[in-house]
């Protein structure tokens, strides 16, 4: 079921993309989901007067229960990544992020737009132009720093150096040759140096926990020491939670730490969460909500456990943990960039923030 609705969506998104005349553009998906925003892609295309075709690729089975990162349907998949290559845009409903198959087609040049959301996401965080000028410029910012460090009221305190690892902006839109974006974001991310994080992160009440789409209730102290974190200890089922989860891979690297950096979209909403998870919500249209919301609310430090693929590091374990964190303090070189949530570098403020 396509309707006017979505096609209307998309084809704002597409152009936002650089959708026009002379565009190729391929829709991924992955067994039953997401057909819909495939058949979008299609006709919103078309209405731009660009070029597109829909491969649809078997569901995958390994790895039920857990959440892999990483690991795609395309893995192993020569012909049809060969064919990806050659679009000019994929649209990626499957989640390719962090596999080498998306490096690869990034390398070729391809731009790729991930959408994981349901519609009335899609559409109340819709691109700007403005959004993009912010995140682009805490981009430079990340990029000229050499240490990182943020505390958090419940006794985060952890410093991060960075010399090895390129800066990633994600806006929710892609008009940029060999490009990754994910529809609805609005953040700034690098890793730090492979043996150059230590300290210590208190998540707290309220904190989420991307992988389990829950809030916080208990606090978690994890332990940082050159990079991995070493001890994870707390009483609660928060804590309890983690350590079986982390356990179940299996993977000593599951324990690094990942990507840091903040959001910027004041559309986005931490409490989103809450009331929109449920995929069985008339309001989702069978798509469950997947986080973008959570991963960029204005002011939150986003912190990350696992791999490091995304910014061309080596750990490609299939354990990734977001943790977006709120109340959280943030110095770049000693300059502040984040004071308790908020943004207080000018440039980087929302209007009416
Ligand atoms: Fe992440």
């Amino acid at each position: 079921m396509v309707d006017h609705d979505l096609v209307v969506t998309f084809k704002a998104q597409l152009a936002m993309c650089g959708v026009k005349p002379g565009v190729l553009v391929a829709a991924l998906t992955e067994g039953q989901t997401r057909q819909d925003y495939a058949q979008a892609t299609l006709i919103a295309t078309r209405e731009l007067g660009g070029e597109a075709f829909h491969v649809n690729l078997p569901p995958r089975t390994a790895g039920a229960g857990k959440f892999t990162t990483g690991k795609t349907p395309l893995e192993n998949n020569r012909p049809i990544v060969d064919t990806l290559k050659g679009v000019d845009l994929v649209m990626d409903f499957v989640g390719l992020l962090f596999s080498r198959e998306q490096n690869e087609m990034l390398d070729s040049g391809v731009r790729i737009l991930m959408v994981t959301e349901p519609l009335h996401v899609l559409k109340a965080l819709s691109s700007s132009k403005d959004l993009r000028r912010r995140v682009e410029y805490a981009g430079e910012l990340l990029t000229k720093a050499r240490t990182l460090r943020f505390t958090s009221p419940y006794g985060t305190d952890v410093t991060y150096k960075l010399n090895q690892y390129p800066v990633l902006t994600e806006y929710g839109y892609t008009d940029t040759p060999g490009r990754w974006d994910h529809w609805g974001c609005g953040f700034v991310l690098t890793s730090g140096d492979d043996d150059g994080v230590d300290g210590k992160v208190v998540l707290a009440p309220g904190d989420i926990t991307q992988v389990f789409q829950t809030y916080f209730t208990s606090p978690v102290t994890l332990t940082i020491e050159k990079g991995y974190v070493v001890d994870i200890a707390g009483d609660g089922v928060d804590a309890n939670l983690m350590r079986g989860y982390m356990e179940s891979f299996n993977d000593p690297r599951a324990y690094a730490v990942s990507h840091i950096g903040w959001g910027l979209n004041e559309k986005a909403k931490w409490h989103n969460l809450a009331t929109t998870k449920n995929a069985r919500s008339p309001a989702m249209h069978g798509h469950p909500e997947r986080g973008v919301n959570s991963l960029s609310f204005y002011g939150n430090v986003l912190f990350s456990l696992g791999p490091n693929t995304e910014v061309g590091g080596n750990n490609d374990t299939a354990c990734h943990i977001d943790l977006p964190m709120r109340n959280c303090s943030l110095w770049l070189d000693g300059e502040t960039v984040v004071e308790a949530g908020r943004i207080v570098v000018d440039e980087m403020r929302a209007p009416g923030f």
